[in-house]
């Protein structure tokens, strides 16, 4: 065992959060990864122990570590509040989402699928600058949101995708924009993403394509892309799309990165419907775990986590409902804890 500890949130959240939480750390610990955990609360259980769905001593945990793993979090309906997720984000300036997506159980609608998707997070039409003007007596008679790109946000996520490429071996990024409409708002992404691209020439292949097209090509034909490099919005749409690729939100794990802080999660929400049923699938969130070990360094760590993962789906067949099998939350960790060497 290592002697090396690193000092990690964790964030156990709403739902089936606690659940998968539990799950994701048992196998962390069978594996000896190094992280020293901080457990903090957010989302309706940050509400209900200190009356902040995102409470001060949970923002300065992370700010201390800079390093978070995090359960899905409720964002309390009614009351005003904001959006946790958002607010992390804005936060720490979380500006790059990273959401793999990788076939781990063959038989789907696509077999062999291999695709980053970077996402702005910062930026774009998520900014939230929106406004009714009431006409004739309707208070919403027309509705008008407003976009925010800007040269140096574009750039950043373009070198960041580059890098990434780099740093995993990747061929190839592709740039995703809608300049031929929002000629202004992506097509400053666009022209600074190009330019970006320019200064891998030689190291990362680039090309590009407009949003619809790339949408459509996804379903047709996958395999053409590797890395995809785009704005908040698109992101957004095409991350769920390609998470549609490897069999749902289930195995999908998306990281938030920042200069300074990296929190992990699974992408999916906090599944009401199953919370406490011992049911959910921890998957994702044990992905983002492997995301968060390469993310620090723990390279081999993270290896045997994935091959564990898919040992335990596709030789042992031990798989959670929602894959069609049967094992409980804790079955299933229990088993990849009996792959781990
Ligand atoms: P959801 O992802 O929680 O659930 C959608 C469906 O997928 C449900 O049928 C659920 O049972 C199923 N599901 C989700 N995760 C699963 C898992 N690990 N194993 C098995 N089945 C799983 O989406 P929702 O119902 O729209 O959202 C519920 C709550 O989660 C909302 O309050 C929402 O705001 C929040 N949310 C949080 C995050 C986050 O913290 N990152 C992300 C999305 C939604």
């Amino acid at each position: 065992m290592s002697h090396l500890t690193i000092p990690a949130t964790l964030i156990p959240g709403d739902g089936i959060g606690p659940e998968i939480v539990d799950a994701t750390v048992a196998v962390l610990d069978a594996l000896h990864a190094p992280f020293q955990w901080d457990i903090k609360k957010a989302g309706l259980a940050g509400l209900k122990e200190s009356g902040d769905p995102l409470p001060p001593e949970t923002i300065e945990s992370i700010r201390r570590t800079g390093l978070a793993l995090k359960g899905p979090l409720e964002t309390p309906v009614g009351g005003g509040y904001r959006s946790s997720n958002v607010r992390l984000r804005e936060e720490f300036h979380l500006y790059a989402n990273v959401r793999p997506a990788l076939t781990l159980v063959p038989g789907g609608r696509y077999e062999n699928i291999d695709l980053v998707t970077i996402r702005e997070n910062t930026e774009g039409l998520y900014v939230g600058f929106e406004h009714y003007i009431p006409i004739d007596g309707d208070p919403h008679a027309v509705a008008i949101g407003s976009g925010v790109n800007t040269r140096a946000g574009c750039r950043r996520i373009a070198e960041f995708a580059f890098e990434y490429a780099l740093q995993h071996g990747r061929r190839k990024v592709t740039i995703v924009h809608k300049a031929n409409i929002l000629k202004a708002l992506t097509g400053l992404f666009r022209e600074t993403a190009n330019d970006v691209a320019k200064r891998y020439e030689g190291r990362v292949q680039s090309d590009e394509r407009i949003v619809d097209a790339c949408a459509m090509q996804l379903v047709l034909n996958p395999w053409q892309f590797d890395v995809i490099v785009t704005t908040n919005l698109f992101g957004d749409i095409l991350s769920d799309e390609i998470a549609g690729l490897v069999g749902g939100l289930g195995m999908a794990p998306g990281a938030n990165i920042g200069e300074n802080v990296a929190i992990f999660e699974a992408v999916h929400g906090s599944a009401p419907d199953i919370a406490g049923k011992g049911i959910a699938n921890p998957l994702a969130l044990l992905l983002a775990s492997a995301m968060m070990l390469s993310h620090v360094g723990c390279h081999d760590i993270a290896g045997r986590l994935r091959e564990a993962i898919g040992m335990t789906l596709n030789q042992d067949g031990v798989r959670t409902r929602d894959l069609g099998g049967s094992a409980s939350t804790r079955e299933f960790a229990n088993a990849l804890i009996r792959r781990i060497p």
